[in-house]
C-alpha cells in the first residue's frame, strides 16, 4: 500500500510514509472487510461512513506539515484511522465525531493499539474544540460546504487547515494556513469525494 499507492503516487514526507507503515489499518474495519483493508479504495465502517482511501490518507496528512510534536483537530472520527496516522506524527490529537457508536469503536481500536496521545470526542465538530485551542494543525475528513469559520479561528499563528470544501457529492481538498491575526491564505490542492460534514456550520442533517 504504502509503496503503490503512496509513494509511486508522489507522497514523499517520510513521517507521512513511516506512520502509514505503522499503523495497522485492517484493525479499523470490520473482520469481513479486513482482506480489503489495503487496497486503493475507501470502505464502509457503518453509519453509512466510510474509512478514507489510503491516498487520500497519506495526501491531506501531508498537506498538514506536520514535523512532529504538534497539537491537531480532526474533524471526523469514524474508524479512528486517520486519528492514529496523525498519532504517529503530532503531539497530541484531538478528534471530534458526531456519532457516539463511532467514536466509540474507534476508541477501542485505539486502546488496543496503546495510543496515549488521540483524545476523541463526541459533539459537532464544525465548532472545533474550543477549549484545547489553538491547533498547528486542523484536518476535516467530511465534506464541508464552505471554509468552517470557527476552524480558521482556533488556528494557531502559521497553523494549517485541511477541509474538503464543495457540494454534497463532490468537494475540493483546500489548504488554510493562518499568515497572521486576521490573515488567511487559501490553496485549492485536490478533487476529492467525502461523506458531509454535518452540523450547525456545515450540511443539515
Ligand atoms: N477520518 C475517518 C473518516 C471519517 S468519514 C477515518 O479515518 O476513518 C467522516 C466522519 O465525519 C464520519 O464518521 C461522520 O460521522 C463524521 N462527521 C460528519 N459531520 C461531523 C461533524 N459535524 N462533527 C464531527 N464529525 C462529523
Amino acid at each position: 500500500m504504502v509503496e503503490r499507492q503512496l509513494r509511486n503516487r508522489g507522497i514523499q514526507d517520510p513521517l507521512v510514509l513511516e506512520a502509514m507503515l505503522a499503523v495497522p489499518r485492517h484493525l479499523f474495519v470490520a473482520e469481513a472487510l479486513q482482506n480489503r483493508a489495503y487496497g486503493d479504495c475507501p470502505l464502509p465502517i457503518g453509519e453509512r461512513q466510510t474509512i478514507s482511501q489510503p491516498y487520500m490518507v497519506g495526501y491531506m496528512t501531508e498537506a498538514l506539515s506536520l514535523r512532529g510534536g504538534e497539537k491537531v483537530l480532526e474533524v471526523g472520527t469514524g474508524s479512528g484511522y486517520q486519528a492514529a496516522v496523525l498519532g504517529r506524527i503530532a503531539g497530541k490529537v484531538y478528534s471530534v465525531e458526531r456519532i457516539p457508536e463511532l467514536a466509540r469503536q474507534a476508541r477501542r481500536v485505539l486502546d488496543r493499539l496503546g495510543t496515549t496521545n488521540i483524545n476523541v470526542k463526541v459533539t459537532d465538530g464544525t465548532f472545533g474544540w474550543e477549549e484545547q485551542a489553538p491547533f498547528d494543525g486542523i484536518m476535516v475528513t467530511a465534506g464541508a460546504p464552505h471554509i468552517p469559520e470557527q476552524l480558521k479561528q482556533q488556528l494557531a499563528p502559521g497553523g494549517r487547515l485541511v477541509v474538503p470544501v464543495g457540494d454534497r457529492l463532490e468537494q475540493k481538498v483546500m489548504r488554510i494556513v493562518r499568515r497572521g491575526v486576521n490573515e488567511f491564505s487559501e490553496e485549492i490542492l485536490l478533487g476529492c469525494r467525502f461523506v458531509p460534514l454535518i452540523g450547525q456550520n456545515g450540511w443539515k442533517d
